[in-house]
């Protein structure tokens, strides 16, 4: 039986929904009112290829139709009406995709609402990431933020917030995260827990164990006693919310998992045993792997010794080794990148870094979509490009299939039917082009 504030919630999700999605979600999604007219009329894209990422087929000649903010149409373009009214975006050499998910960023550090938050908004949404999962933010900010984009006042990504984490004094989470999730006692971490379901959060954010950064001893660190691990599942999961934990070693993925949370954040030195019992439960591991190659990469730019660097490789090799063990044996997977440890804006290298933990390009790109959207809930509504899901759509020059850089080659994003970014308009030809000059 769903709790009460879950299912005014649901209620209040399906009236919206029937309510006409063209007037209420574009107006929600706003941005500049040139955005908000273009969703009032529908979008056709005739992209090089469209990828049906549950597939990995790759289909020349379709045309995909968007109407207000959900996709309306996809197949062949000769079998995709373009109605009267109706934009027409052609792009030649571009591959389109389901928006992509970034499930692990943290875009806020203030009161969600400062130009530093909105910027790290606008470049999430516009590298093509349309959905993300705020692992937590400074007394629920991202709360805050999630609320101002849904209102059109800020242009960001879909955010599914977690607010101010959960962390035992002393630990990581009350360190990166100092106040009101910061407990002592498993009555303390309840009733945040509580605190939070009352304030809209749809996941709990937990440090179990392990550094932000994983480190020697985060082999046996355990930040958190199973009891209360366990104690604040069940009341997460008693009031709807999904429980994210942040673990780096085996022992604390271990106790998150036994603890039964949803998912394992980093989890970069888990073993072989942990992997299992992740498989064995069904946890999602989100793997942060790109991070770690980028701070190296800050390193040696900023002129670390060279020591340091070669400590630096050889943990990060430790690290790939974990866990394209864990990849292998069959762990669940989304795309999360931690982004502020990285620049906003850079979350699709986390794809070409996943491929390198062993999946193939179609399995990171699903990890970016179809197992993000199943991770968060979302399923119905994000990471396809079936009709019937949020007109979420990326396009990127090339083929990301062959080469996970492409998604880097941003050509297009669209959030909810409405265009975010567009390639520039091609110069006006009132003159006709000068004749080449002959080469001597
Ligand atoms: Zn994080």
């Amino acid at each position: 039986m769903p709790s009460r504030p879950a299912r005014i919630l649901r209620l209040l999700v399906a009236a919206l929904l029937l309510t006409g999605d063209v007037a209420v979600f574009a107006a929600a999604e706003g941005g500049t009112s040139a955005n908000r007219a273009a969703a009032s009329s529908a979008i056709v894209i005739r992209p090089r290829w469209i990828v049906e990422v549950e597939t990995g087929e790759k289909h020349a000649g379709w045309a995909l139709r968007a109407e207000g903010n959900r996709t309306a149409a996809v197949g062949p373009a000769s079998a995709v009406a373009v109605p009267p009214g109706a934009r027409v975006i052609e792009l030649p050499g571009a591959t389109l995709l389901p928006g992509l998910i970034d499930a692990h960023v943290h875009l806020t550090w203030d009161d969600g609402k400062s130009e530093a938050t909105r910027e790290a908004a606008r470049k999430t949404l516009e590298a093509g990431f349309t959905t993300v999962r705020s692992c937590g933010a400074p007394e629920g900010a991202d709360l805050v933020l999630r609320d101002a984009i849904d209102r059109g006042e800020i242009a960001g990504p879909r955010v599914i917030a977690a607010g101010a984490p959960l962390g035992f004094a002393g630990g990581v989470c009350a360190q990166v995260f100092p106040g009101s999730g910061v407990f002592s006692t498993a009555e303390q971490a309840l009733a945040h827990v509580r605190k939070l379901a009352a304030a809209g959060a749809s996941w709990v954010k937990i440090c179990a164990g392990g550094g932000v950064v994983p480190g020697p001893d985060d082999e046996t660190a355990v930040e958190v006693a199973p009891e209360t691990l366990a104690a604040i599942v069940a009341e997460a999961h008693r009031l709807g919310l999904k429980v994210a934990a942040h673990a780096q070693g085996p022992a604390a993925v271990a106790a998150a998992v036994r603890a039964g949370v949803d998912s394992i954040e980093h989890g970069a030195l888990l073993d072989e045993a942990a992997a299992k019992l992740m498989v064995e439960r069904g946890t999602w591991l989100v793997p942060t792997y790109y991070r770690l190659r980028w701070r190296r990469e800050q390193a040696a730019a900023n002129g670390a010794p060279a020591a340091a660097l070669e400590r630096a490789a050889a943990a990060g090799e430790k690290v790939r080794n974990r866990q394209q063990r864990a990849i292998a044996l069959g762990v669940k997977v989304a795309l999360g990148t931690d982004a502020t440890v990285i620049p906003y804006g850079l979350d699709a290298r986390e794809v070409a870094a996943m491929v390198e933990l062993g999946m193939t390009p179609l399995q990171a790109l699903q990890a970016a979509t179809t197992h993000a959207a199943a991770m968060l809930g979302w399923s119905d509504r994000v990471g396809s490009l079936a009709p019937g899901h949020f007109a979420d759509l990326v396009a990127v020059e090339g083929d990301p299939l062959a080469d996970p850089a492409a998604l880097e080659r941003v050509a297009l994003v669209v959030k909810g039917g409405v265009v975010v970014r567009e390639p520039p308009a091609p110069a006006p030809t009132a003159a006709p082009a000068p004749a080449p000059t002959p080469s001597p």
